[in-house]
């Protein structure tokens, strides 16, 4: 029988350990972690993602700051901000809210972020780190994934992963994070991406299939072996007319007919979606901790 991978359940399971980890630091050393989020224009889904790290942090005790800048802000006066967050001890987490306005420099932006409070692990200390397998900030859906895998008691050593998609953010870590010789990871990593020419031959002997392509339902069953794990991160918006909303989300695989072979799988949503937020709470925690708790120790 197919199994369900709630990201729901585990995600909420994780804020509440945090949320203790949280009361009993601030016994300790009389400090809360501090995360400060920078969102530049108006963009409506990245304003519903700013409120949703307001209110998790709120959940878990965190202190949370929201810095909402015009679309024409200065690239000069956002990396001034950034500079003043990594100097404010308040803080030990930055993130500034991608995509950028098109007149900014985004390279420009992460690198200026100290690498000490690089929560969302984009910073090219942070990708040089987690490629040799040193201790570092791990990107936060990647890391959500990886969780997912462990807390379902799903083995990766020697299993075949088939990650889909070579994103920045995505793709690409997860392969490499899968890849290095710990525990939960030691797979045997394969990454496709849209050159490849029958993406069914790969994905087909696949023990572990991750999807991050950005095309709903493009996974049909035809394409996987029986009992594959899915790990789904995929968010598509189709048109549902009829509905409230008149879209619903989809993921990058088609559920209906992969859940029948599939032994493990992750909807959408409710799967992937909720660790991102999770892990970078945690990766915030981790911040704090290397700055505040080690010191008090
Ligand atoms: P990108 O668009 O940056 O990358 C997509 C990748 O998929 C590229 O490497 C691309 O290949 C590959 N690809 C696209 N079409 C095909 C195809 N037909 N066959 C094979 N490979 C293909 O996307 P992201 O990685 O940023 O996001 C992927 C999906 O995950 C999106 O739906 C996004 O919304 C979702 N997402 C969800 C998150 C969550 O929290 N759950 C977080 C981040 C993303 P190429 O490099 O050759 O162009």
């Amino acid at each position: 029988m197919t199994k369900i991978i709630d990201g729901k359940k585990i995600a909420s399971e994780i804020r509440s350990e945090l949320k203790n980890k949280v009361e009993n630091a601030k016994i300790k050393s009389g400090k809360i972690p501090g995360l400060v989020t920078i969102l530049v224009g108006d963009n409506p889904a990245s304003k519903v993602y700013v409120r949703m790290k307001g209110k998790a942090c709120e959940e878990v005790g965190m202190l949370s700051t929201t810095e909402i800048l015009p679309a024409n802000i200065s690239e000069k006066d956002l990396l001034d901000l950034v500079e003043q967050y990594n100097n404010d001890e308040r803080y030990h987490g930055i993130l500034v809210q991608l995509p950028l306005p098109k007149h900014i420099d985004e390279d420009k932006v992460i690198e200026k972020i100290s690498p000490d409070k690089d929560v969302d692990g984009f910073h090219p200390v942070s990708v040089g780190k987690l490629v040799i397998g040193k201790d570092t900030f791990e990107p936060c859906t990647p890391a959500g994934i990886l969780e997912l895998l462990s807390r379902s008691n799903i083995k990766t050593k020697g299993k075949h992963v088939v990650v889909v998609g070579r994103s920045n953010i995505v793709g690409k870590p997860v392969a490499n994070m899968l890849l290095q010789k710990k525990e939960g990871a030691n797979a045997i990593v394969t990454v496709c991406h849209s050159a490849a020419k029958n993406i069914s031959t790969y994905t087909k002997s696949a023990d572990i299939l991750i999807a991050a392509i950005g095309q709903p339902n493009f996974i049909t069953a035809e394409m996987v072996k029986d009992n594959v794990v899915v790990i789904d991160v995929g968010i598509n918006r189709v048109e549902a007319p009829g509905t409230k909303k008149g879209y619903s989300l989809v993921g990058d695989v088609d559920f209906n007919s992969v859940y029948e072979k599939a032994s493990f799988i992750t909807p959408v949503p409710g799967g992937v979606g909720p660790m991102t937020i999770a892990m970078l709470l945690k990766n915030t925690f981790k911040s704090f901790s290397n700055k505040i708790l080690t010191k008090t120790e």
